[in-house]
């Protein structure tokens, strides 16, 4: 990999912690390239009191970095963002190498995980508090608005850039700092960003990367550790439910960014190649290994066949192959589980009577390579219905009118993504009311922007990420009352 890189630097095998690289207590571990099987680096596996050193050191480094200005903590994300963009190439492939999406699908991850760092460090100059009128005659009212503190972050390997940024940038805007547990699959990513945020002159402290293999040792550090008094992670709604549970002990602020279950509704009176268009990009982007992307694909009776018929000739333009090659646009799948659980979906819906229109086997270019696959004939019935796939399978279901299709798309405990494809403006605003979702993209099958608040209801989650509501997540308001 390293020979790939334009400045080998970057590939940092090291966990971070108060502005020093060190090795693991618990020696180190293989991160494996999902496309070829080999592997791409050993990386430091910190053991639970090298975590527990790092939540010291942020907390001491903490208090005076909330103290800096606004403008002064926005010229250092600012410095990070422009190196980040400047080194746009190696970290996309870094990212490829250890995650497996293809190259131009990296690099967007990349600038899009920029953004946030740029958006983000204008906002620290933008932390506003309030003037309230007094209640009394003698009294005046102040609320301002502070960092939480120490903030832990907990994340996924599907975004493995993005996921990191969108969590770090509002916190350490906010003027908190920061510890990172990226996910095990791929921490490479996250150690790159710390080798630029380093030379970006953020300090000692404020940012620590902390790889480990021992993910329930680190969540439960996070969770008791008194120093941490934020917790924001990314993944499923199982393991949010446990952070959440072992989070309660110390009332700790959490925001959860959790499962999806995505309907994509499209109405006989939609757009059927723009729907068509939008659906690929919302079920095939990053292999389906997305939490807004598509999971189940309603279609009105009367366009049933024909939007069939189009995806059908869409999938079968994608190219599956390894990412780092040129012209993929789909990679492999990041591990056997992922695999398997898109076998377990077909295996169901093909079992209960569904048919495969196109691709439906696991491709012979490596274990981890699935085809792009559209079923149709699903049913509510079926697994996919009620589960996040996670993998290539677009199922397409039928229905006939609006309230059915709502009362389908709401039938899960999910809310975070929904979709829909339709052209009178009265059905539009009903079908967007009538959502139980925290987004909700009409006429688009692309959501995700800084600038937006990103995030679930029900039991896809709680708080936002993005836009100026997603440093609130890093914030108190505190109330001062005083007397004159
Ligand atoms: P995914 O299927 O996307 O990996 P998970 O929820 O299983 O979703 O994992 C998300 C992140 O949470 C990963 O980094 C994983 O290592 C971590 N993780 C899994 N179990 C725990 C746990 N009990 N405590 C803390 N972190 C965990």
């Amino acid at each position: 990999l390293k020979s790939l890189l334009k400045d080998p630097s970057l590939l940092a095998t090291q966990a971070y912690i108060d502005g020093q690289w060190v090795d693991g207590d618990n020696g180190t571990f293989e991160v494996i390239n999902p496309a070829r099987g080999d592997v791409v680096a050993e990386v430091a596996d910190l053991s639970r009191a090298q975590v527990a050193g790092a939540i010291d050191a942020a907390y001491r480094a903490q208090k005076d970095w909330a103290s800096w200005t606004g403008k002064e903590r926005a010229a250092v994300l600012r410095k990070w963002y422009d190196l980040i963009m400047e080194n746009a190439d190696d970290l996309a492939t870094i990212l490829t190498a250890e995650m497996g999406k293809p190259l131009a699908e990296a690099k967007g991850e990349i600038v899009y995980g920029a953004s946030f760092i740029e958006f983000f460090g204008e906002e620290a100059k933008r932390i506003y508090g309030e003037t309230i009128p007094g209640h009394q005659r003698d009294k005046r009212i102040t609320v301002m608005k502070q960092p939480i503190g120490v903030a832990a972050s907990i994340t996924p390997w599907n975004f493995p850039n993005a996921m990191i940024t969108r969590k770090a940038a509002p916190a350490l805007a906010a003027g908190c700092a920061f510890v990172a547990r990226p996910a095990e699959e791929t921490p490479l990513s996250a150690t790159a960003l710390a080798v630029l945020a380093d030379r970006a002159g953020l300090p000692a402290g404020v940012l620590n990367v902390l790889p480990s293999t021992s993910s329930s040792e680190v969540g439960k550090e996070f969770c008791e550790n008194f120093k941490v008094r934020k917790l924001t992670f990314t993944g499923s709604t199982e393991v949010g439910r446990i952070l959440l549970r072992q989070a309660a002990d110390q009332v700790m602020k959490c925001s959860m960014e959790l499962g999806g279950n995505a309907p994509f509704i499209v109405f006989d009176d939609a757009d059927l190649d723009a729907a068509v268009e939008g659906a690929m990009m919302c079920k095939f982007r990053n292999n389906g290994q997305t939490c807004v992307c598509a999971n189940r694909i309603y279609v009105q009776a009367g366009v049933y066949d024909a939007f069939a018929e189009k995806l059908k000739i869409a999938v079968e333009k994608l190219t599956l192959g390894d990412g780092l090659d040129e012209g993929v646009t789909t990679g492999p799948l990041i591990n056997q589980g992922a695999i398997d659980k898109v076998l377990e979906h077909l295996g169901d819906v093909t079992e209960k009577g569904a048919t495969i229109l196109t691709g439906g086997r696991q491709s012979n270019l490596g274990a981890n390579f699935f085809e792009p696959t559209v079923v149709t004939g699903v049913t509510q019935a079926m697994k996919v219905a009620k589960e996040e796939t996670f993998g290539p399978l677009a199922p397409l279901f039928k229905f006939e009118d609006v309230d059915e299709v709502i009362e389908m798309a709401n039938d899960t405990i999910f809310g975070l993504a929904a979709y829909f494809y339709a052209k009178d403006l009265s059905r539009v605003y009903k079908v967007a009311e009538a959502l139980e979702y925290g987004i909700v993209g009409v006429n688009t099958g692309i959501i995700s922007t800084e600038v937006a608040p990103f995030g679930g209801v029900k039991q896809s989650g709680l708080g936002r990420e993005g836009s100026h509501h997603g440093i609130e997540d890093y914030l108190e308001m505190k109330y001062v009352c005083m007397a004159v």
